[in-house]
């Protein structure tokens, strides 16, 4: 298949993990209790405008119950804990450093995914993070969103693009593997504005890549939005332009996610988002009828 990555036309994190580890690798998605300086009030209050401000569970019991679960269908899969839940670099060295140390206790956690914000990633976590990356696997994800400060302000996010491209530049000081997460379809972007934030991050050196679903979720300030001052694609026009963002994207970085997981009782548009397989075969589908694959237009521009 063009575009050498096996029967996919990207390079997915599920393949890499593959290749890496010898066997089917799966994240195991934690609340470590920590909180966000964008809801306590030390950046900003309310938090982003998109962010449900539910957790997902208890820390202490999830890795063995999850590992149970999960183990049922893989007998010999293999783990990444993945602190997913709000910043999980924000809280006291000693506290990060207790978290992530049990997470790897289980014998069959291979590596740490860490999700947190680029403003939230101080000398001393740094440090302690160059220290895990030299023990186990680890990837670092920055919550970006996008490159454009008019959206980062109207979204709230509450640090500015120089701060993602500071702590970028750090993490790679440390050789730490860095995934960046872009939402598509956030208020007021255009298609050039979505395309311009994935090549902008695409130039940096980064290991991944998540492409986000704009989800309308219940109890999230995006509701005020919603429907007159939001556009919600319909599944074809999202897919397509997935694959124009793709095809910008250098083919060594690992692509994460394509589309976004929202809590059923939350969400409120777009409908087709529940319809992941239907999403994953569309883009499939359309990356075979353009005889194209990820980086087929690496050289893209940006829009001035
Ligand atoms: S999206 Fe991330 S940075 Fe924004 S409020 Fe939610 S947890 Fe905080």
């Amino acid at each position: 298949m063009a575009g050498n990555f096996g029967d996919q036309y990207y390079n997915t994190i599920g393949d890499y993990l593959k290749k890496r580890f010898g066997c089917k690798v799966i994240k195991l998605s934690l609340d470590a209790g920590f909180t966000c300086p964008n809801r306590d009030g030390t950046k900003g209050k309310g938090g982003c405008i998109f962010c449900s401000a539910e957790g997902s569970g208890d820390f202490a019991s999830n890795i063995p119950d999850q590992i149970r679960l999960l183990s049922k269908k893989w007998p010999s899969g293999k783990y990444i804990a993945y602190f997913q839940s709000y910043t999980n670099t924000y809280a006291p060295v000693e506290v990060l450093r207790e978290k992530y140390y049990q997470a790897l206790e289980y014998p069959d956690v291979i590596g740490i995914a860490v999700a947190t914000r680029p403003d939230c990633l101080n000398p001393q976590v740094l440090d302690l993070l160059s220290e895990l990356n030299k023990k186990t696997f680890l990837w670092i994800e920055l919550g970006l969103q996008t490159i454009h400060e008019n959206t980062a302000i109207l979204i709230n996010r509450c640090y500015p693009l120089a701060d993602f491209n500071h702590a970028v530049e750090e993490l790679s000081r440390f050789r730490i593997k860095t995934v960046v997460h872009l939402i598509l379809g956030l208020p007021g972007e255009s298609r050039n504005d979505m395309l311009d934030s994935v090549r902008y991050v695409s130039d940096k050196q980064i290991f991944g890549l998540k492409l986000h679903l704009m989800n309308v979720l219940k109890n999230t300030k995006l509701t005020e939005f919603y429907p007159d001052r939001i556009h919600i694609p319909k599944k074809e026009e999202y897919i397509s332009l997935v694959v124009d963002a793709l095809e910008t994207v250098p083919p060594h970085i690992t692509i994460h996610r394509v589309t976004a997981d929202a809590p059923r009782h939350l969400l409120i548009a777009p409908e087709w988002s529940y319809e992941k397989r239907s999403i994953l075969n569309g883009i499939q589908k359309e990356f075979k009828k353009r005889g194209s694959y990820q980086g087929i237009k690496e050289s893209y521009v940006i829009q001035e």
